[in-house]
């Protein structure tokens, strides 16, 4: 049973708004590039516990501050006999160990050694789990997830389950694993309150409203697309999406790219750039949104 699920992250939500709409610096790009394949290699981990039996507790994405230290956990599996802590890779291409340091072959660049990152959060959520009166054993393990990924020179020690065991691991979990009872479900929901919601993430990216290209990108391809008449938009690539909605759309990248700035009929007719008049935008806002103050003032919020 999955109590927690996962949500794609704040950062690289507003990565590929920004992404849709300027040209991110080199480093901007890779940062972004390595969110979107960390994300879908979560994603992809989440698949292969989907089916898990109903007897089992999942927690996905957890961020928790303990003793001032902020650390993250991709899955947590609850079983009976044993709690599972996963840090999920979606390394791709040739790595090698040496010297407990991990390299990328054939450029040889060092690369974050991601056993550290796991016995960092292992230490910290074992600490955790103590403090909690919780006397299940703690196992943590790195998933590598992508088929592309190899390793070279690690030891059979190393506590990674590599792409041809992904699939066999579970099958032995499930034969094995004992189901989680009330207690576990009470610790399950204890560390759901320990979570923190809403964490800032690190850097801020530096863009202005005007800078920013203006327009509905299309939802499939990313394009921009144009009026096929009064209640539709199309895209190059064939999609034809309402308007109504494509601007609802556009609302929300707006409010993830300017969470300060309030929803005006104004902000939101230059930012669509897709109809001369306001008129059609004031329509559409009025019935998704309430409207608050008067005149040029006024501005727009959730109902
Ligand atoms: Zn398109």
């Amino acid at each position: 049973m999955i109590l927690k699920f996962r949500n794609e992250p704040e950062e690289l939500k507003m990565l590929q708004c920004l992404h849709r709409r300027m040209r991110l610096s080199p480093k901007d790009y890779s940062h972004f590039l390595n969110l979107e394949k960390g994300f879908s290699g979560e994603k992809k981990f989440d698949e292969l516990l989907e089916h898990s039996p109903e007897e089992w507790i999942i927690l996905n994405d957890l961020l928790f501050d303990y003793s001032n230290t902020i650390f993250q956990i991709d899955s947590l599996l609850i079983t009976g006999g044993c709690i599972y802590l996963f840090e999920v890779k979606n390394y791709e291409g040739d790595f090698y160990i040496e010297q407990d340091r991990w390299y990328k072959a054939p450029s040889n660049a060092e690369v974050m050694n991601p056993l550290l990152q796991l016995q960092r959060s292992e230490s910290l959520l074992r600490r955790l789990l103590h403090e909690l009166g919780v006397k299940t054993p703690l196992k943590a393990l790195l998933i590598f997830i992508n088929p592309e990924f190899q390793l070279y020179q690690a030891t059979m020690n190393l506590p990674a389950i590599f792409p041809a065991q992904n699939k066999r691991f579970m099958d032995n979990l499930i034969l094995k694993s004992q189901p989680a009872n009330k207690r576990h479900t009470m610790l399950a929901e204890k560390l759901m309150s320990l979570h923190l919601e809403d964490i800032p993430f690190g850097r801020r990216f530096e863009y202005t409203f005007e800078e920013l290209e203006k327009g509905i990108k299309c939802s499939s391809c990313g394009l921009f697309m144009s009026l096929l008449n009064k209640n539709n938009l199309k895209c190059s690539c064939g999609s034809i999406e309402r308007t109504e909605f494509a601007i609802l759309r556009s609302v929300e990248d707006y409010k993830i790219l300017f969470p300060q700035e309030k929803i005006t009929t104004k902000s939101i007719h230059m930012f669509c750039n897709i109809f001369n008049s306001k008129r059609s935008i004031q329509k559409i806002l009025s019935k998704h949104y309430q409207l608050n103050g008067f005149g040029k003032t006024s501005y727009y919020e959730p109902f």
